[in-house]
């Protein structure tokens, strides 16, 4: 059964559907869930909190003043529900922001200037831009860059795409940009310019797969201009680009995590971790990726606290910064807390957008599904819920689970993530308000269930994690993210 409430006045009415049978045993820790749910899906300032963070501070991406606005306006509002938090630094490996992108399009008789946007880690040009040859580079397959041949050195190659249309498309986006990259420069291209992934002039920041380690300019055209230029390059035109990149780089830097904590009663020293990320990219204001997670993290807070419920375990509310350019503030927590993560019972992360939550990544731990389980049953009217028992890199549980720290991420529906991820479109207008308050309802009952239930979740050791990865496809995901070189470097990632 699935539960769409139209508003919050429905919801009192929907209380007594939303728990499954009723539990075997009547814990006395029991009693919070069933509270935690109802406060959540009430009126509380979550939509009022999105719409501050997108609209007001905006598009966050690590390094900006706005993302600094975010990180104090944070703190303070875990401080006014009353909870303590803290700002915790870590350090950024470098800094990368856009200022401003600009191109013309040039041929015979032939001038445009179509919208662009440099690739997260892309180098910029001089003032006056980088002026190349632009070719038709196909889908970027071996094939294509043979049949360019000497034609795509120094060239700024252009890549056609797939419309993207959800998550699974995400995913490969992802997958293939690496190995275009990759023959790209091994072809001897001078730039890479990607056809946008989204309809008409939308442009969404989608990393770079070399990260810092880039050497080229490489950006986003609007899919309309990359198919004119396209079309007319297949129609025997020469066309040159160029390309205006101004963009903000340097060393490395420090950045901050917000931690809220509410401390545990008879575990104290035992963590449960729920987090998200409140950075955003910088195209749109990061309602979808990833404020709205991020502030149903602090309303869960909040509402414990307004409650007066106190768990078992410690809980950590982690608004992570960094996540967009590397995960690097989940990762900078890690490394701060290293002697936390034996006692870390369970860290969860919730980064795909307003879609229903209909299970949880397990990341192939067996002994996570039953505790799961039973977190779940007080929202089991707003399931089914099905776990998906397999490791994910992509956001925020990726170091906790190189570490061997147990992790979950939120499976979701792909709603509307796909198509306005990182994208000038990922507004407060996309999210799913009533749908993300059904999910802090879930986040709320997987939090304290595992905050208060009876869990023994060991910490695997680096053996564990090396098995993980050797029956799995975790390394080719790891490739993917750009996090596979910091592993084999032994700089990420439990080793021993
Ligand atoms: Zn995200």
């Amino acid at each position: 059964m699935t539960l769409r409430p139209r508003s919050t006045t429905l919801v009192a009415g929907l209380l007594a559907l939303l728990a499954g049978p009723a539990p075997r045993r009547a814990d006395a820790q029991d009693a919070g869930a069933p509270r935690l749910v109802a406060a959540l899906l009430g009126d509380t300032p979550l939509v009022r909190d999105l719409e501050t963070l997108t609209d007001e501070i905006g598009g966050r991406a690590t390094g900006s003043p706005a993302n600094l606005r975010a990180v104090d306006w944070a703190l303070g509002r875990f401080r006014e529900a009353g909870v303590t938090v803290r700002r915790e630094p870590f350090t950024m490996p470098g800094l990368w922001l856009e200022r401003s992108a600009a191109a013309t399009v040039q041929g015979d008789g032939i001038q445009f200037r179509p919208r662009i946007a440099a690739l997260p880690f892309s180098t910029g040009t001089a003032a006056a831009g980088v002026t190349l040859p632009l070719v038709d580079a196909g889908r970027g397959a071996d094939s294509d860059f043979a049949r360019l041949g000497a034609a795509a050195r120094g060239a700024f190659v252009l890549i056609e795409t797939d419309e993207l249309r959800d998550i699974d498309g995400l995913f490969r986006e992802y997958n293939e940009a690496v190995g275009i990259e990759r023959r790209a420069f091994a072809a001897g291209a001078g730039g890479l310019v990607y056809m946008s992934s989204r309809p008409n002039d939308l442009l969404a920041r989608h990393n770079a797969s070399t990260g810092l380690d880039t050497k080229h300019p490489m950006l986003m055209m609007e899919r309309d201009a990359a198919a004119r230029a396209l079309r007319l390059l297949r129609a025997g035109q020469r066309l040159t680009l160029t390309a205006v990149l101004d963009l903000q780089s340097g060393p490395a830097y420090e950045s901050y995590n917000v931690i809220g904590e509410i401390r545990g009663r008879s575990k104290p020293d035992e963590i449960v971790l729920i987090g998200a990320h409140l950075d955003s990219w910088d195209l749109g204001t990061g309602a979808l990726d990833n404020g709205a997670n991020a502030m149903m993290v602090l309303d869960i807070a909040r509402q414990i606290h307004r409650l007066g419920l106190v768990p078992e375990r410690t809980i950590r509310f982690a608004l992570w910064s960094g996540e967009e350019q590397g995960l690097e503030g989940s990762f900078g927590y890690t490394r701060a807390h290293a002697d936390e993560l034996d006692h870390t019972v369970m860290a969860s992360a919730y980064d795909i957008g307003t879609g229903r939550i209909n299970g949880f990544f397990t990341g192939g731990r067996t002994d996570l599904l039953e505790p799961l389980a039973r977190a779940l049953a007080p929202v089991a009217g707003l399931g089914p819920f099905t776990p998906v028992n397999l490791p994910i890199v992509g956001t925020d549980n990726y170091d906790f689970m190189m570490q061997g720290v147990a992790n979950l991420v939120a499976n979701q529906e792909s709603a509307n993530y796909g198509p306005n991820y990182h994208a000038r479109s990922d507004e407060f207008g996309q999210a799913d308000l009533r749908q993300l308050r059904l999910n802090a309802a879930i986040a709320a009952a997987v939090t304290w269930g595992f905050a208060t239930g009876d869990v023994t979740l060991p910490r695997q050791t680096a053996q564990q994690v090396d098995s993980l990865m050797r029956h799995t496809d975790l390394s080719d995901q790891m490739k993917t993210f750009g996090v596979w070189d910091a592993w084999v470097a032994g700089k990420r990632g439990r080793r021993r």
